[in-house]
C-alpha cells in the first residue's frame, strides 16, 4: 500500500528576517496550509502569564503547553482556551517572556508533538520556526533560514509595533537572539542543507521565487 507523500517546507531564521510574509506568500502560492510555531510558544507564554505562573518556572509552564486549547487561523488569529488571544500574543509582556518559556525542554516536546500532529491533519504544509528544519522536520522537502542585518530587522519589527521606539525594539531583538542562539535545547541553528537567504535587499516575490526555484 503507498503511503501519500505530503510536502513539508521548513522556514527558520530570527525574529524580523520575513519568516511569517514570506511563509504566507509560500503557502498561498503552492496550495499549502501555514503555521506560525512562533505564535504558539507566544500563545505558552500568554497562558502561563495570565495564570500567574513565573514564565522560569519549568514544570508549571510545561503544564500549561500540555492543557491549553489552542485554535489558529491561516488569517493570524490565535485562541488560547477560548480567548481571542491574536493582539496579545504580540504585546510586550508576552514578548519579554516567551523565549524564556521557549527554553523548556517539556514544552518544546510538547509544541513539537502539536506541531507534527497538524502537519498530518493538513496534509503537508509551510512551517516558520527556530527549529522547524533541524528538530520538528529534519527531513522536511525543503529547507529555508533567512536572515537580514540586526539593523534592518530591528527596522522592520518597529514597523509593525507601532508604539514601542526603535531602540527598545532593536534591544529586545537582541536579547531574543541572544536567548534563542544560546539555549541547550533546539537552539535557533543553520540546519546544513538550508537554502540560505539575506532577505536585506530582496522584495518578498523575489524571495518566493528563489525558494520555489530550489523545491525538489
Ligand atoms: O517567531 P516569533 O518571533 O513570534 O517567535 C517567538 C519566540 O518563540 C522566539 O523568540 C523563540 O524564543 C520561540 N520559538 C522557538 N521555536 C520555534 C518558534 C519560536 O523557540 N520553532
Amino acid at each position: 500500500m503507498g503511503v501519500e507523500h505530503m510536502t513539508v517546507i521548513a522556514i527558520d531564521g530570527p525574529a524580523g528576517s520575513g519568516k511569517s510574509t514570506v511563509g504566507r506568500a509560500l503557502a498561498a502560492r503552492l496550495g499549502l496550509g501555514y503555521l506560525d510555531t512562533g505564535a504558539m510558544y507566544r500563545a505558552v507564554a500568554f497562558a502561563a502569564l495570565r495564570h500567574g505562573i513565573d514564565p522560569a518556572d519549568a514544570e508549571p509552564v510545561a503544564r500549561i503547553a500540555r492543557q491549553i486549547r489552542l485554535e489558529m487561523d491561516g488569517d493570524g488569529s490565535v485562541s488560547v482556551d477560548g480567548f481571542d488571544a491574536t493582539i496579545e500574543i504580540r504585546g510586550p509582556e508576552v514578548t519579554r517572556a516567551v523565549s524564556i518559556v521557549a527554553a523548556h525542554p517539556e514544552v518544546r516536546a510538547e509544541l513539537r508533538d502539536r506541531q507534527r500532529r497538524w502537519v498530518e491533519q493538513a496534509g503537508g504544509g509551510v512551517l516558520e520556526g527556530r527549529d522547524i528544519g533541524t528538530v520538528v522536520f529534519p527531513d522536511a522537502d525543503a529547507k529555508v533560514y533567512l536572515d537580514a542585518s540586526p539593523e534592518v530587522r530591528a527596522a522592520r519589527r518597529s514597523r509593525e509595533v507601532t508604539d514601542l521606539s526603535y531602540e527598545t525594539v532593536a534591544a529586545d531583538l537582541a536579547r531574543r537572539d541572544a536567548l534563542d542562539q544560546g539555549r541547550t535545547h533546539d537552539p535557533l541553528a543553520t540546519a546544513d542543507d538550508a537554502l540560505v537567504v539575506d532577505t536585506t535587499a530582496l522584495s518578498v516575490d523575489e524571495i518566493v521565487d528563489l525558494i520555489v526555484a530550489s523545491l525538489p
